[in-house]
């Protein structure tokens, strides 16, 4: 598409963290939560958060699927295809003018108060890097300059909806929910120069009104279903519609991506329902879906995103076919994000009843062992979630927890526990967790979960690094660089043992106060990477 010097009218993009492939290891996502500083900033957006390519023009190649479904919808509503163009956010200079109406731009965590970036920085202190990178794209030169509206969407949004905190970062409009319904009017009253509502709710889309991507997503990414309808209470209510699309139009997303040279990364918040009329899983369509999906000309190899403990446990012989199709063994293992969130039944039971469907509360901590012995012998690698601070949980609850993560050990997995963000349906209603707010037993389940990762993080990252990173000495670079980063994140979760009796919220002070020293990489490893 050819530049306009007076710049496009509709520019969408998202910031930086979300605009990278992180190497194509989905884990690697996580990251963008850890506040910035705690590894040099060039070794991180060079090695774990390498930005996408971007053209001459400043358009880029893949984008979130969530930036791809409102350019899409746009285009179906009428509105030009030289007006409407997706940017890098580091480029902006080339794409926005005076001409530029508006800027769409997609954000998962903005104020980075999601529950991985509030549990890291309330650790560690500082910002975390979507916040600091989602801030300087809303201060860049070129938005600066030509002061287009500004718009607001993607899963994080809620966390704009309070008008001050609009009016401090010059947001005119968010969009909270799904967006196919309602950006067409609020992208046509910018481009009118009209008011903005300040806070627009959207509601759940049908398939038919979802438009088909144009163009190819983040590491391939491609939607099967919408929604959940498990119901969880502090999850978002936007999750409650589930809708599932049909095998031919997933295929021709699947093409898109495909032609960009992307592999197919299936995603909804539980892959395993696809098809599925209510909570059980209909292994035929499951089935028949990543076989479909597999046996596309051009896709070698399929990932997923997100997958339900309480579906495999159900449904253990789709876990098998699945990995039969996608050729599953131990040197290519699968992996996807799951839930386990507590050990506690009645935990389950006042939270989360429709989380451990077909199955009972009381039954949940054998589902999540049983989960997770299906998902070692077929070779999946789960990166499991835990939530600390659920309302009304007492020290009981934690010690279900502890005994649960206890027996999970010998699973080549990630479990990491994650503070409470009181939203969805516990806004209001309960307090959000933080870190004075960690008692004992919570700080001992925290390291318990650490201490887990780092003694599967090395292998699972040099498995991947020999399947994924060709050049050797970028190689031999990132697991130098992992054991050093295991070794110190080791030594602290000694002291944390050894010195405070596990009490996290008075090492962290200490920490703070400078008391306790961090040794910063050293300087010939960051250069030995980042020279390659
Ligand atoms: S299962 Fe996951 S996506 Fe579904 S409601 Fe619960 S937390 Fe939300």
């Amino acid at each position: 598409m050819p530049s306009i010097d007076g710049g496009y009218r509709i520019v969408l993009t998202a910031d930086r963290t979300l605009m990278s492939e992180y190497g194509g290891g989905i884990f690697l996502g996580f990251s963008a939560c850890v506040p910035m500083g705690l590894i040099p900033d060039k070794l991180y957006f060079s090695l774990l958060c390498p930005p996408i390519n971007v053209k001459q023009n400043g358009l880029v190649d893949v984008a979130p699927c969530g930036t791809r479904r409102i350019e899409a919808t746009l285009l179906d509503r009428g509105f030009r295809r030289e007006d409407v163009i997706v940017a890098h956010p580091e480029h902006l200079e080339k794409v926005v003018g005076p001409s530029t109406k508006v800027l769409g731009i997609t954000e998962n965590d903005p104020l980075g108060i999601g529950p991985a970036t509030s549990t890291f920085t309330g650790i560690f202190g500082g910002k975390a890097y979507m916040e600091v990178k989602f801030r300087e794209l809303l201060k860049h030169p070129a938005v600066v300059k030509f002061q287009p509206k500004i718009v607001v969407g993607g899963p994080g949004a809620w966390q704009l909806e309070p008008e001050e905190v609009r009016k401090d970062l010059g947001v005119d409009c968010v969009v909270i929910g799904e967006g196919e319904r309602v950006v067409s009017q609020i992208f046509e009253k910018a481009c009118n120069g009209e008011e903005l509502p300040g806070v627009v709710y959207g509601e759940p889309a049908s398939v038919d009104e979802i438009p088909l991507i144009r163009g190819a997503t983040i590491n391939g990414l491609v939607e099967i279903a919408r929604g959940c309808g498990r119901g969880c209470d502090f999850c978002v209510p936007t999750l409650q519609c589930y809708r599932c699309f049909p095998i031919d139009r997933i295929l021709k997303e699947v093409d898109v991506n495909i032609k960009a040279g992307r592999r197919p990364l299936l995603h909804a918040e539980d892959v395993l329902r696809y098809g599925a009329k209510g909570i059980e899983v209909n292994e035929e369509a499951v089935v028949n879906l990543f076989r479909s999906v597999k046996n596309y000309p051009g896709v070698n190899d399929v990932s997923m995103s997100h997958f339900a403990l309480a579906s495999v446990a159900s449904a253990p012989e789709v876990i098998k076919e699945i990995s039969n199709i996608l050729g599953i063994d131990k040197k290519h293992w699968f992996s996807g994000q799951t839930g386990i969130e507590t050990g506690s039944p009645e935990m389950m039971k006042r939270h989360m009843k429709g989380k451990c469907k077909p199955f009972k509360p009381e039954q949940w901590p054998q589902v999540v062992l049983n989960a997770f012995e299906i998902l070692s012998e077929n070779n999946w690698v789960p990166c499991a979630t835990l939530v600390l601070g659920l309302p009304e949980e007492t020290e009981r609850d934690t010690e279900f927890t502890l005994s649960l993560v206890e027996e999970l050990k010998p699973f080549k997995s990630l479990i990491v526990p994650l503070f409470l963000v009181s939203t969805g349906g516990l806004k209001d209603k309960a307090e959000s967790f933080t870190l004075d707010k960690m008692t004992p037993k919570h700080s001992e389940l925290f390291l318990k979960c650490w201490k887990h990762n780092l003694e599967w993080a090395p292998i699972l990252v040099k498995e991947w690094a020999n399947l994924s990173i060709k050049n050797p000495i970028l190689r031999h670079g990132l697991n130098l660089i992992m054991s050093y980063g295991i070794k110190q994140a080791m030594k602290l979760i000694q002291i944390c043992e050894r010195d405070y009796d596990c009490n996290i919220p008075d090492m962290v002070r200490d920490y703070r106060n400078g008391e306790i020293e961090v040794q910063p990489l050293p300087v010939r490893l960051v250069h030995q990477v980042i020279g390659n």
